[in-house]
């Protein structure tokens, strides 16, 4: 059995990178892969201008605290002043430009208005409360990264020298299929021997957050002809086909023989629990061949395998520089004394105190720990965790976004 190091690796080796750009407005690119660096055309702030509302003045004019001086100009907000006079002050507001002459704004709140004429009281340095042009984002220099998946801040401050339109990767296609006779839609009357058909909502919503087009293909009978005509049909229109179920031995798994009739099996049983038996390879018949990736069906499996297999392909095909997420060392306020000899992802979720309690229930069905939980607890092969140990946490809030 292939480890998850090894299994990952081979799966992001095999996953086809992003190509194909398509340029959209910024109000349209938050959420999106970043295809090209940007480079800033322009300095921000573009001038000079006041961090607060007060006076604009020359420090040299102002050698103490209780200087008057005359009010020469108002310079609101988007106006630009003229050279200051010396011995003079210029009412200023935030976001207003300096004027030349000036080397200081002091802040409203140290100065008496008078008909105009002001009283600085305090002893202005040169620079105080001046943002300078370029402080923020100098000309020529590179403000967001290739690969980069465009946040909010991102977007703005590519909207903050100006650029109107950013390069991103084309959204990734993926389809998806759930295999299983007694899969049931919620909203129909669960028949005897039938279950709700959970995965189908917990895989499109997980695709949904990382900004996929989803091509539902839904249930699809146990049944190897069904499913390699299904498999086949969806390989044609998307760039990834993900399915669910029907991936271990049984005889009414068929998706290993659906890719080997119609494809090729790269991976099949992977060293984690739970998720032992997922499946990936290339699917599309005599047409396009495009990867698949067959999740065990136990809702909890599809779950971790999506987390820890399907989203750092998904990423690496949508052309996101950054795969890998970040664990947390914290403190495992729970015993583990009987740990598999696979690899372990173990619901957990943090405590007021700063460590970790596990869901007493670890069954691959129980879903309830997934929602109980805020994320899990990565624990190597045959590791024993004492309470008190330091364990690897990966928290749902970075592996969901
Ligand atoms: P399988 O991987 O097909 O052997 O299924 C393993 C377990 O997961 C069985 O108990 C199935 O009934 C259940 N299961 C399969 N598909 C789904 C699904 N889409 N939603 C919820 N449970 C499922
Ligand atoms: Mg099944």
């Amino acid at each position: 059995m292939l480890s998850v190091d090894e299994a990952l690796a081979r799966l992001l080796a095999s996953a086809p990178p992003a190509t194909q750009i398509e340029v959209v407005a910024i109000a349209d690119a938050a959420g999106r892969v970043l295809a090209q660096t940007q480079v800033a055309a322009e300095d921000s702030p573009p001038l000079d201008n006041s961090a607060m509302d007060g006076y604009a003045v020359a420090t040299a004019d102002v050698p103490e605290p209780g200087t008057w001086l005359p009010v020469s100009q108002r310079i609101p907000a988007g106006t630009v002043g003229t050279t200051l006079r010396p011995r003079t002050a210029a009412r200023i507001f935030t976001g207003a430009p300096i004027p030349s002459g000036a080397d200081a704004v002091v802040i409203q709140e140290l100065c008496e208005h008078a008909p105009d004429a002001v009283r600085i009281d305090h002893r202005p340095s040169p620079g105080e409360h001046i943002r300078r042009a370029g402080s923020d984002i100098m000309a020529g220099s590179a403000i967001l990264a290739v690969g980069q998946r465009l946040r909010p801040q991102d977007v703005a401050l590519a909207a903050s020298v100006g650029i109107a339109r950013l390069p991103v990767y084309r959204r990734l296609r993926v389809a998806v299929a759930f295999t299983g006779d007694e899969l049931t839609m919620p909203g129909d009357a669960l028949r005897p021997g039938a279950i709700y058909n959970s995965n189908r909502f917990l895989l499109c919503s997980l695709l949904d957050r990382l900004g996929c087009v989803v091509s539902d293909f839904g249930q699809v009978p146990d049944d190897l002809s069904e499913l390699r005509r299904v498999f086949c049909a969806a390989a044609a229109e998307s760039d990834l086909l993900l399915c669910s179920g029907g991936v271990s031995v049984g005889e009414e798994d068929h998706v290993k023989a659906a890719l080997e009739s119609e494809g090729r099996v790269d991976i099949w049983k992977i060293a984690v629990k739970p998720g032992k038996p997922l499946i990936s390879g290339w699917i599309g018949g005599d047409r396009r061949q495009v990867p698949l990736i067959g999740l065990p069906g136990n809702p909890v499996s599809s779950l971790v395998g999506f987390l820890v297999f399907v989203r750092p392909v998904v990423l690496k095909m949508q052309g996101a520089q950054w795969i890998t997420p970040p664990a947390y060392a914290l403190r495992a306020d729970f015993d583990w004394l009987q740990p598999d000899a696979r690899r372990e992802f173990l619901r957990v979720r943090r405590n007021p105190e700063g460590g970790l309690d596990l869901f007493p229930n670890q069954g691959s069905g129980v879903l309830t720990s997934a929602v109980w939980g805020d994320g899990l607890v990565d624990n190597p092969p045959r590791r024993v965790v004492h309470r008190g140990d330091v364990v690897d946490f990966l928290p749902f809030a970075e592996l969901l976004s």
